[in-house]
């Protein structure tokens, strides 16, 4: 619970308001009951429930673009509705939905709902005791609107960016081992529930330190990224690359079974053999795969590949090796 409240913004934020809407309406809609105004103490308590059944939706769901479109509605309808029945001192619970709206939607909408929100009780115009007193409410609800619009797109651009540096590797453009780690482990949660077969690939250049050391870390990286670029000309849009580290990259393919991963690493290494040249000679990439067993967990999975790319190592280098499952019961990795 506290890993989705970290890792969600939208849902923290819904948690947030919908823990606040519940501690801050509850009494109101109980007082409201007991000095006999049933129908405000029927719209605090529709209120109520529509924001808690909005945020148990986007608990079990996790479908937070629907949930926070409907609690943004509900907010602010809630707001009128109460702005209308109770009069003025319903107005002030329509400015915390007015900036909450821009958290909980994107703006186009929820610009849309605030507009809609202060224009219906504008022309209700009961909850206002003058003219001067409504058009203040309407310029205080469109400053209050924009300051939220613009910190909640600042907040989201700021997120964004951050999200790409922390999980983007910058010299390659691919996604760094952190997001490895939570795609890895995706992986194996959808083999689980779909039994939907995955391999797996880590790879290393060889004798890339020569290069380094021959022509300098410029050509190296320029290295790097030419690899990356042909790996992904040459594999499926569905299948990922990672930067583990260095020169080593580990590709995840999904849907792939045994004689598919063969093939297409196989088909991988030929091209890069082909293609891949420093200003000294071809360049060539050392290879251990693996197929995911079922209820292995991810450092086993990529352990296995790591043993097949070190016996690739040892064997010559320039190698696809094959990592048997243990069940197997064969030495541990056959050479393909
Ligand atoms: P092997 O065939 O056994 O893999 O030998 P190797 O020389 O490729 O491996 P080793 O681990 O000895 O050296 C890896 C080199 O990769 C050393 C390091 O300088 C270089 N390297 C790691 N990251 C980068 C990088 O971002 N840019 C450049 N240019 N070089 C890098
Ligand atoms: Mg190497
Ligand atoms: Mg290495």
């Amino acid at each position: 619970m506290l890993y989705r409240l970290k890792t969600d913004f939208r849902l923290s934020i819904m948690t947030l308001l919908g823990a606040s809407a519940i501690l801050g309406i509850t009494p109101f809609a109980v007082m409201r009951f007991l000095q006999g105004n049933v129908v405000a103490g029927i719209v605090d308590t529709s209120i109520l429930l529509a924001i808690i059944s909005g945020l148990a939706y986007a608990w079990i769901t996790g479908d937070t673009r629907r949930s926070g479109l409907l609690l943004a509605i509900v907010a602010c309808g809630g707001a009128v509705a109460v702005g209308a029945v109770v009069g003025e001192p319903g107005l002030f619970w329509l400015y915390p939905c007015l900036v909450t709206s821009f958290f909980l939607t994107n703006p186009k909408i929820a610009t849309l709902i605030n507009v809609a929100a202060v224009v219906t009780l504008m022309i209700h115009g009961v909850a206002f005791s003058s003219d001067l007193q409504m058009w203040s409410f309407a310029a205080t609800a469109l400053v209050v609107s924009a300051c939220a619009c613009v910190f909640a797109y600042r907040n989201a651009d700021q997120r964004r960016r951050l999200e790409h540096l922390a999980t983007i590797d910058p010299l390659t453009g691919v996604k760094n081992r952190r997001s490895m780690d939570e795609e890895l482990q995706l992986a194996i949660y959808s083999a689980d529930r779909n039994r939907a077969p995955y391999g797996l690939a880590l790879l290393d250049i060889d004798h890339f330190k020569a290069v380094n050391d021959t022509y300098g870390h410029v050509v190296g990286d320029q290295v790097l990224s030419e690899l990356v670029a042909m790996i992904e000309q040459n594999t499926r849009k569905t299948d990922q690359l990672f930067r583990y580290g260095g020169e080593e990259f580990v590709l995840l393919l999904p849907g792939v079974d045994e004689t598919s991963l063969r093939a297409v690493i196989h088909n991988l290494q030929q091209v890069l053999r082909k293609y891949m040249h420093a200003p000294g000679g071809p360049i060539t990439v050392s290879f251990g795969i693996a197929i995911l067993q079922p209820g292995e967990a991810v450092d086993a999975w990529l352990g296995r590949a790591d043993a097949a790319l070190y016996q690739a190592k040892e064997t010559g280098r320039d190698k696809v090796v094959f990592s048997e499952p243990a069940a197997k019961k064969v030495p541990a990795e056959g050479v393909v």
